[in-house]
């Protein structure tokens, strides 16, 4: 619930630190951000279930704890295209991950699901093995902050809609989700520090584009799953390209507002013999250039606009590919700055408990899709 909701919905109804109305409603909700209590809230609600965090896992890393964790949400019956079945031990998956800053500061970057599952068949992508199960609300999303911040007591920094699923395909509670988050008297999380990231479904990344022309969300990050060269090879490892080609990505992103110091990301997950080829550098230099060219121009800067985080691939359960080695990594990384790219090496955290990038998924829930693509109209049967 945003501020506004709460005030209209509980000002009758609450006396919290010795303030009635709008004001005692206003107070609840900001003692619920900012200190986890949620009492002002429950007199005015009655039960105000707290999340609940059902499994913590830690990995112990060079800057810190990559702590993965999940969430209990209510369940789902499934039924198209199957008997019908309840499945009610769904969690939210999601992952804190540490970074030292240029001050030696510890901060963290919480990476939060958007939906259970999802429906966008990335062949490289454990999340993808579960199929779609349900798009999560936003509190649910919300939810994954608080549970961060009370739960396990470390506040994010940033934000990252990279958690379980693709956000533009749950966008309407993504965005409700983001409203809460950046509000002051709500978790109070900058703008600027909150990204989502698609696969590439162009039609999110315009309606998107229409909500950053409004103030207060213009700083809002965007980051895309590129991973391929080429419509053939990301045709091949990611259906919504049968979809959207490259270049009706290219055009929806040269058409997407830059405001400012923002940056996109481009995120490629280099993946052995498949997308990581001397000759793919250079198309991916190709694809990234104009977009780096016309975002400076638009915002006036000269610093590189788009970056490009090269993903070591973290291999799902029963992955045809290995991870590639340390010198292909950084062989590839030195083809793409030759090659006028600004590119980083994201940095693998989270490996070994299934908590890196790509790697999210119930094992139990594997192997069945709710919403198959061509279903969805997301893919064109061929
Ligand atoms: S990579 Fe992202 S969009 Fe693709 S299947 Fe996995 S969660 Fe979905």
């Amino acid at each position: 619930m945003t501020p506004e909701q709460v005030r209209s919905a509980a000002a009758g109804r609450i006396i919290f630190n010795r303030q009635g109305g709008e004001a005692g409603a206003l107070a609840a909700y900001r003692a619920l951000f900012r200190t986890g209590d949620a009492s002002g809230l429950r007199q005015a609600f009655g039960a105000f279930p707290l999340p609940e965090i059902r499994t913590v896992q830690r990995e112990a890393g060079p800057e810190g704890e990559v702590v993965k964790f999940t969430l209990r949400v209510p369940g789902v019956t499934l039924g198209m295209g199957e008997p019908a079945r309840r499945i009610e031990d769904l969690r939210t998956e999601s992952v804190l991950i540490p970074m030292i800053g240029k001050r030696r500061e510890r901060t963290y970057t919480l990476c939060v699901s958007s939906q259970i599952g999802c429906a966008m068949g990335c062949t490289f992508c454990e999340t993808a093995q579960m199929g779609l199960l349900r798009n999560l609300t936003a509190d649910e999303i919300v939810a994954q902050w608080f549970g961060a911040a009370f739960g396990l007591g470390l506040r994010p920094a940033n934000i990252v809609f990279m958690g379980m699923g693709e956000p533009m395909d749950n966008l309407d509670n993504v965005l409700d989700a983001v409203a809460v988050l950046k509000d002051h008297n709500g978790p109070s999380v900058p703008v600027s520090k909150i990204t989502i990231s698609t696969v590439g479904r162009v039609d999110g990344i315009r309606r998107l584009g229409e909500r950053l022309h409004e103030p207060g969300w213009r700083r809002l990050g965007l980051a895309v799953s590129l991973n391929a060269p080429n419509d053939e090879v990301r045709s091949r490892i990611m259906p919504v390209n049968r979809r959207w080609s490259l270049a009706e990505l290219r055009a929806a992103l040269l058409d997407f507002p830059m405001y400012g110091g923002s940056k996109l990301c481009v995120e490629y997950v280099l993946i052995p013999g498949v997308n990581d080829a001397p000759s793919h550098a250079r198309e991916i230099a190709d694809f990234v250039t104009p977009l780096d060219e016309h975002y400076a121009r638009s915002t006036r800067r000269a610093s590189p606009r788009c970056v490009v985080n090269l993903i070591p691939y973290n291999p799902r359960r029963d992955s045809p590919w290995p991870a590639p080695d340390e010198a292909r990594v950084a062989e590839f990384l030195r083809r793409l700055t030759e090659l006028g790219v600004y590119a980083k090496r994201r940095r693998t955290k989270g490996r070994e408990l299934m908590g890196a990038c790509g790697q999210l998924g119930s094992a139990h829930i594997r192997g069945r899709s709710l919403v198959p693509l061509a279903v969805a109209g997301l893919v064109r049967d061929r």
